[in-house]
């Protein structure tokens, strides 16, 4: 029988939720998801069209997102979705995995948990855009929000910037405790205010939650403000006034996610903006975008949440797994 030497692969690597928590920090995240956004900008990363099904069986929502980045060589899937019932079963109700190919011989290379990796990539996605749009003398953390993706926003976020405190705002307020606990964690004093007043005390804000509606108007922001719009990934979805958009220089992870699905869906809709006044983020990594023009604009990020930030990370956890001399297995 002909041996099979398309490849030197010693095996798939199985990485865990637990061994993801170790090996990929914010560090590594951040690190790897800028990466990918400036390949995504050369056009030299590309993500395929989403799949997201209701399948018909315990109210699931399952699907796929995928891509090829060329530049680092990181091609697979993440595939899960959201099973609302999870939670009575002690699960959450996001569950992904991550399946990543060799892209010379498309053998499979890696299986890896993708629940952490997911929040730590849009954590990622904020801090990235903070670390080059917000201004250098922002003082004051704004938080819209305060689920489970909250805190690590705030963790990542509170890198950047020399930050003094962080104010917040949540539909939901006796949720706000536990992300007041992150705060503290990290030395930060933290209120919870007003959404109104985040508006007017933040230098930067974050937006992080479920909404179907505006929960951030445009005159309630000051000029200079870096916002980062991190809860809009559907159609209908909408955290911020669409006029916001037309008040600030918009940029995103991608375009064609952030018309169709992102935070700027509302104000391209009603021809408020439109996709040329949209800007990959990518561009402003690579050194062929100014982002911020001066200290009074507004600067806001439309981070929709692409498939090859989770390859990214991913690959950052498959690499440090293998030479950790994690065990291989064969198919
Ligand atoms: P979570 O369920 O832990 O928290 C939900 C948050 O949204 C809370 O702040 C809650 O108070 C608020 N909320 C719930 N229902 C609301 C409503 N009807 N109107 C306004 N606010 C409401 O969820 P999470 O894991 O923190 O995720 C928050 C959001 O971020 C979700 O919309 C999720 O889809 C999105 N998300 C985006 C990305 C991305 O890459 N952009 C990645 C992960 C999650």
């Amino acid at each position: 029988m002909a041996k099979d030497n398309s490849s030197p692969q010693a095996g798939i690597v199985v990485v865990s939720e637990a061994d993801c928590q170790r090996l990929v920090g914010r560090k590594e995240a951040f690190d790897a998801v800028e990466a990918v956004f400036g390949a995504m900008a050369r056009n030299d990363a590309y993500n395929f069209p989403v799949i997201r099904e209701a399948i018909g069986h315990a109210d699931a929502l399952y699907g796929f997102k995928s891509g090829f980045d060329r530049a680092g060589l990181v091609l697979g899937l993440k595939s899960g979705g959201y099973w609302p019932g999870n939670m009575d079963k002690g699960l959450t109700n996001h569950q992904s995995t991550v399946f990543l190919f060799d892209p010379d011989t498309g053998q499979l290379k890696a299986l890896v948990g993708g629940n952490y990796l997911t929040a730590i990539r849009t954590a990622a996605s904020s801090s990235v855009s903070i670390a080059h749009l917000a201004r250098k003398d922002a003082r004051v953390l704004g938080m819209i929000g305060a689920g489970h993706q909250a805190q690590f926003q705030l963790r990542a976020a509170a890198e950047q910037r020399n930050f003094e405190r962080v104010v917040a705002w949540n539909p939901h307020p006796d949720m706000l405790p536990k992300l007041a606990a992150v705060a503290e964690e990290i030395g930060l004093p933290f209120d919870a205010v007003s959404a109104e007043d985040v508006g007017a005390q933040a230098d930067v804000i974050i937006t992080i939650t479920s909404a179907f509606e505006p929960l951030l108007m445009a005159d309630w922001i000051k000029p200079g403000t870096h916002i980062a719009c991190m809860g809009t990934d559907t159609k209908g979805k909408q955290e911020v006034d669409a006029a916001l958009l037309a008040r600030a220089t918009v940029f995103t992870d991608e375009l064609a996610q952030s018309v169709s699905i992102g935070e700027a869906q509302h104000a391209v809709s009603a021809g408020l903006i439109s996709d040329a006044d949209i800007t990959p983020i990518g561009a402003v990594i690579n050194g062929d975008h100014a982002g911020r023009n001066s200290e009074d604009e507004i600067t806001l990020f439309d981070g929709t949440g692409v498939g090859l930030q989770d390859l990214a990370v991913a690959d950052v956890a498959a690499r440090a797994a293998a030479s950790d001399g994690a065990p291989m297995v064969s198919l």
